[in-house]
């Protein structure tokens, strides 16, 4: 049942909060909710009621109260050094309807905060469920968090707003080290009243100077004027700001706010230009895109795309030529998407542009997962053979099961025959898991596990997940099946091109997907299966990015590993100002490089000539290779 499972399973992709902004944002779209009504104050008069308030998820430490400097909160334990739980969770039953509010709002405090990997807040309603991630900023004191419901994602089929059941929150386990954190004042935010032109004018001027970690003008103007180096572009850039943001003070003084405000806009990307211009670039690191499309930039042929990558600095593309059930090229093992008869061989073109400019291909195969470009005859042919995976409910998936000796030997000659046929630099692992912790059960699974175990499965699948003897052998087993293609693709692809990179894009946090999802890519890196890894650490957070590569260049040892930025990820969508920040950071860790997601239109068009501007300038000295 969909209530059943649905905030049971890890998101695939994080959906951490965002303010979504353009690359070149406004003035901040989103003023700070007001406070409404009381849901859950967390003042409970005994560890009793709070624990019989807030109930826990099996293998969970109850809620206990705590008080901390006069405010009564709830303290939420995390036993990750001594309970093998996949997070620390607690339901609160509620008669609760937020249909005419913009969202909710509660303090969170965590003086430790390094063990979880992220949290979440859950809305049960109907058969499903709404759900949001968060993580507390500041490890100092009491974050106030805001979720408003468009920042939330359905999980099942969820029954709207005017009828939530259950409150969750979950703290997900990051590494095996116990933490705690408090929960205060959990309440309704108010909806938005539209803003009047003055209010819309006062916020444009307040919001030249924030950019990046800026929180004034005079602050944005001091640091960027003493990053700019020699190059006489930043002061001029610095006057336009100057210009346009005086002319906008007076335009507000004379009550003329719709011009005020274009002209604070003006100067805000005035600013942020000067901010572009003023980074410098780090010669020898590998720049790259991700590239979603097999058909690359909308609106743009493989040529141009990969033109404007090389024109700014740019030095590698990883585009999306083949998934578990469809090629975009001229395939013998794969079915060939159709749109390749009218548009011809994707890989073929893009290469052809890559060589022109100098930039590295390598080549992205989306594992398991058919994609909607596979034939219906194709996919309908593995349910016929039973070669689809099934959830623990039964559910079919149209993804491949990793356990099939046939799925793996077809994962392994798509991949094998890429590098058989074109000369490309590399080919890359993408989806090399499991969905989730729910997959997989299918037939052949059980069949399979049983005779690797030598163990007959009475109680199929529950004593597979339960917290026994072969729970352990099943996750080895389950991770075997995902390692044994990227082992074999590896050799193999090396055995014809032994100067061929291999690489994976994984998810960020190895010690707890290692279980959840089956992907152990800090052994592919101790084993060296990859010749670089590329860790998925979407996020709008610069202080989670920072903590993300630190723990994650430790796994990887002496693989490079290129953190992954999400530009826009469902999770994150980042401004320049952002997306620099990242790769600062980057390189303060010495990744020795980065690889964004996603090269699209927007990308192509507003971020790459920013960053082209400073941080991934071109060095026009360099011989073109
Ligand atoms: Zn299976």
């Amino acid at each position: 049942m969909a209530a059943l499972l649905a905030g049971a399973l890890r998101p695939g992709a994080l959906a951490l909060l965002v303010i979504v902004s353009g690359f070149l944002p406004g003035p901040p779209l989103r003023a700070e909710p007001s406070a409404g009504d009381v849901i859950d104050d967390c003042q409970y008069p005994t560890d009793a009621a709070a624990a019989a308030a807030w109930q826990p998820m099996a293998g969970t430490a109850k809620a206990q109260i705590a008080t901390l400097a006069d405010h009564k909160a709830l303290r939420l334990s995390c036993n990750f050094s001594s309970a093998r739980i996949e997070r620390a969770s607690w339901d609160r039953q509620v008669k609760l309807d937020l249909a005419a509010n913009r969202g909710v709002q509660f303090k969170v405090l965590c003086r430790d905060p390094s063990p979880v990997s992220y949290f979440s807040i859950y809305f049960q309603s109907g058969e499903g469920w709404y759900q949001a991630a968060f993580f507390p900023e500041s490890a100092a004191g009491w974050n106030t968090i805001s979720i408003d419901k468009t920042e939330m994602t359905p999980e099942g089929n969820p029954g709207g707003w005017s009828q939530i059941q259950t409150i969750r929150i979950s703290a997900w386990r990051g590494n095996d080290v116990s933490t705690e954190f408090y929960l205060s004042d959990l309440r309704k935010t108010d909806p938005l009243r539209p803003a009047s032109p003055r209010e819309l004018a006062e916020a444009a001027i307040l919001g030249i100077g924030q950019i990046t970690s800026f929180e004034t003008y005079q602050d944005a103007t001091n640091q960027i004027a003493s990053l700019k180096g020699q190059n006489p572009r930043v002061a001029k850039a610095l006057a336009s700001t100057a210009a346009a943001r005086e002319l906008a003070v007076k335009l507000a003084a004379e009550q003329k706010f719709p011009e005020a405000t274009k002209q604070a806009t003006a100067a805000r990307e005035q600013l942020l230009t000067a901010f572009c211009l003023a980074q410098k670039p780090l010669p020898g690191e590998f720049r790259a895109f991700w590239c979603h499309s097999a058909f690359g930039v909308q609106g743009l042929d493989w040529d141009e795309a990969i033109r404007r990558l090389a024109d700014n600095g740019f030095n590698a593309i990883l585009p999306n030529m083949l998934w578990g059930g469809a090629a975009f090229y001229e395939s013998k093992v794969l079915p060939v998407a159709s749109q390749v008869a009218s548009r011809g061989d994707q890989i073929r073109q893009c290469l052809a542009a890559c060589r022109k400019y100098g930039v590295q291909m390598h080549v992205w195969k989306v594992d398991w997962n058919l994609g909607s470009a596979a034939p219906k005859y194709f996919v309908e042919k593995m349910r016929q053979m039973g070669r689809l995976q099934v959830s623990s409910q039964g559910k079919e998936e149209p993804w491949l099961c990793p356990s099939d000796p046939e799925n793996q030997q077809l994962e392994i000659a798509a991949m094998v025959e890429v590098v058989r046929n074109y000369d490309v630099d590399g080919i890359h692992f993408d989806y090399i898991r499991y969905p989730d912790n729910d997959h997989c059960f299918c037939a052949g699974c059980k069949q399979r596990f049983q005779r690797v175990s030598g163990v007959t499965v009475t109680n199929w699948p529950e004593q597979v997940r339960a917290d026994g003897p072969l729970r352990q052998q099943w996750l080895d087993w389950r991770r075997g099946n995902i390692t044994t293609v990227v082992k074999s693709a590896s050799e193999q692809a090396r055995a014809i091109n032994p100067k061929i990179k291999l690489s994976a894009a994984v998810f960020p946090n190895w010690a707890v997907d290692r279980d959840g999802v089956g992907q152990d890519w800090k052994l592919w890196c101790d084993k060296g299966y990859l010749d670089f890894v590329c860790p998925m650490d979407y996020t709008p957070s610069n202080n989670r990015f920072e903590r993300l590569i630190t723990q994650q260049l430790d796994w990887a040892g002496r693989t490079p590993c290129y953190p992954g930025i999400g530009v826009s990820a469902s999770s994150s969508h980042l401004g320049v100002d952002r997306v620099i920040d990242q790769i600062n950071l980057a390189r303060r860790h010495q990744t020795h490089g980065f690889v964004i997601f996603n090269y699209g239109v927007k990308e192509s068009n507003d971020l790459l000539p920013l960053l082209g501007m400073g941080i991934t300038a071109k060095d026009l000295n360099a011989p073109r290779p």
